[in-house]
C-alpha cells in the first residue's frame, strides 16, 4: 500500500535506517535528514592508505535477534573471531577460551593461569545458566554494577583482572565494570550464543547494506536538524520542512526544546591504528592487556582483504582509560605500552580516533520498550540506542519500536 503521509526521520545511523526499512515495508517512503555528509552515524569507516579503518573498534554479534532479522550477515564477508583471548600480563601471553566452541582452545585454556580450575567450572556453569536465560528475564533481573555481579560469583582475583576487566572494559568503554550486569548477561549470552564477526572491509559494510535495502527513502546530507516543533522541521539554515510524522533518531541534540529532557552522558574511548610487519596474536582473537600500570586496554590485527601497500598487518588499539593526552603524546604512550607489556615493536602510526560519544549510559537498561515509550507527542517519535542500551542490537530495535509506533498511530488515524 502506496502511504501518501509525509514521514521525516532525523538521523541516518543504524536506528534510523532500520526505522526506514520497516516503514518503507509499510507503504511509506521516508526522508532521512543526516547533519553529517555519510549515512551511519556510529557505524562508519574510513579508507586511510587504502586501509579500511573503523571508526572506533567494534564487533557484530551474529546471535543478536535484531541483526539476524535486519542483516545478511555472510554478504558482509566476515572473519570470525575465536571465543576467547590472548592475555598479556606480566610478559607472559597466554590464551582462554571456550574449548566447546573451538576445540583449538582446550590445550591453551587448561594451561592457563590466569583461570584457576574453579574459574573455568565457573566460567562453564555462568554459560548453561545465561543460555538457559530469556532475555526478558535478564533485562527484568537484578540491575548491579558488573564487577560486583562477578565479584558475587567468586571469581577469583586473576579472573578478575586478567580477563573480565580488560575484555568488558573493552565493551561497555568502561574501566571499572559499573555497567549493569544486565548488560553484561546479554552480552555474555550472545557471545555464547553465535560468534563475534568483523566484516572483511570493515564494520561500516553494515551501513552500506542497510542504506542498499532502502528503495523509496530519500536520504539528504548534510542537512543538520536545529528544531523540532509541532510538526515542523527547522533546520539549522534556517529554512523549515512541514511534516505528518517525525522519528527523531539521535540521542545528540535537544532537539524539542523542551525542558528537562533527557540528556545523554556518554561513554568514551580511542582507537589508534597501526601497520606492522608482524602479526604476534597470529589467531583471530582479541588481545588483552592486564597489566593495571597499562593505559591500551586491548588490541586486535586486521584482515585487510583490500589493503593496497605491501605491509600485511593492520594493528588496532584500543584505549578505554581516561586521560588527558594529546594525540601525539598518546600515540607514543600507546608505542611504548605495545612494547612494554605486549613486546610489539616496529610499528607506523596510521591513525588515530577519539571517539568522545562511544556508547551512552544508560541507566535502567533494556532490551524492549512498549510501542508507547517511542512516542514523544502525537506525531514524534524516539529512536536510537540510548533508548534501551548501547547495541547494534538495540539501535535497531528502537529504530524497529518507533516505526511500528508511527504506522500504528497513522493507521488509527485514517
Ligand atoms: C567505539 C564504539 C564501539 C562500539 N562497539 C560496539 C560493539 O562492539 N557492538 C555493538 O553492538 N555496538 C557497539 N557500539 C555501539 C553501536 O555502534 C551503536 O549502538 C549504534 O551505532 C547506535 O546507532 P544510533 O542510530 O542509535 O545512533 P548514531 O549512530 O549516533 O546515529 C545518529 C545519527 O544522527 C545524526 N544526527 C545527530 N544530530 C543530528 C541533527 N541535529 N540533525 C540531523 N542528523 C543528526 C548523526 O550524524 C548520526 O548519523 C560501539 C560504538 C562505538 C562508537
Amino acid at each position: 500500500m502506496d502511504k501518501k503521509a509525509r514521514v521525516h526521520i532525523i538521523g541516518a545511523g543504524i536506528s534510523g535506517l532500520t526505522a526506514a526499512l520497516v516503514l518503507e515495508k509499510h507503504g511509506f517512503a521516508p526522508v532521512i535528514y543526516e547533519a553529517s555528509g555519510s549515512a551511519g552515524g556510529r557505524v562508519k569507516t574510513e579508507i586511510i592508505n587504502g586501509y579500511h579503518l573503523d571508526i572506533g573498534f567494534q564487533v557484530l554479534l551474529e546471535a543478536y535477534p535484531k541483526v539476524q532479522q535486519y542483516l545478511d550477515i555472510q554478504a558482509l564477508e566476515p572473519i570470525e573471531l575465536w571465543p576467547g583471548a590472548m592475555i598479556f600480563n606480566n610478559g607472559r601471553r597466554e590464551i582462554i577460551g571456550d574449548p566447546l566452541r573451538n576445540i583449538a582452545l582446550l590445550w591453551p585454556t587448561i594451561k592457563a593461569g590466569s583461570a584457576t580450575f574453579s574459574d573455568k567450572l565457573k566460567v562453564a556453569r555462568l554459560n548453561l545458566e545465561l543460555q538457559a536465560t530469556s532475555l526478558k528475564d535478564i533485562f527484568n533481573g537484578e540491575d548491579i554494577p558488573t564487577r560486583d555481579y562477578l565479584l558475587q560469583k567468586g571469581f577469583s582475583d586473576s579472573m578478575m583482572t586478567n580477563f573480565f576487566l580488560p575484555f568488558f572494559s573493552g565493551i561497555f568503554l568502561e574501566e571499572h565494570l559499573q555497567t549493569s550486569c544486565r548488560m553484561f548477561k546479554f552480552v555474555y549470552k550472545m557471545f555464547g550464543k553465535g560468534s563475534a564477526l568483523i566484516p572483511k572491509d570493515g564494520i561500516g559494510v553494515i551501513t552500506d547494506q542497510l542504506v542498499s535495502k532502502l528503495g523509496r527513502t530519500k536520504i539528504k546530507y548534510n542537512r543538520p536538524v536545529y528544531q523540532v516543533k509541532d510538526g515542523a522541521i527547522s533546520f539549522e539554515d534556517g529554512s523549515q520542512q512541514l511534516s505528518d510524522h517525525i522519528i527523531i533518531a539521535t540521542a545528540d541534540t535537544n532537539l524539542t526544546g523542551r525542558t528537562g529532557e533527557r540528556s545523554v552522558q556518554w561513554q568514551c574511548s580511542d582507537t589508534i591504528y597501526f601497520e606492522c610487519l608482524k602479526d604476534e596474536i597470529r589467531k583471530p582473537l582479541i588481545g588483552l592487556v592486564a597489566d593495571s600500570e597499562a593505559l591500551i586496554n586491548s588490541i586486535i590485527y586486521l584482515p585487510q582483504g583490500s589493503a593496497v601497500s605491501r605491509i600485511p598487518y593492520i594493528l588496532s588499539v584500543t584505549v578505554v582509560k581516561s586521560h588527558q593526552l594529546s594525540s601525539v603524546d598518546l600515540r607514543k604512550q600507546v608505542e611504548a605500552d605495545l612494547s612494554r607489556f605486549c613486546d610489539i615493536n616496529d610499528v607506523k602510526f596510521l591513525k588515530h580516533y577519539a571517539i568522545r560519544k562511544g556508547l551512552p549510559v544508560v541507566e535502567d537498561l533494556k532490551n524492549r520498550l512498549p510501542l508507547s515509550a517511542y512516542r514523544l507527542d502525537k506525531n514524534t517519535y524516539l529512536a536510537g540506542d540510548y533508548l534501551l542500551n548501547g547495541s547494534l542490537n538495540a539501535a535497531m530495535a528502537s529504530g524497529e519500536g518507533a516505526a511500528l509506533a508511527l504506522i500504528e498511530d497513522h493507521n488509527m488515524a485514517s
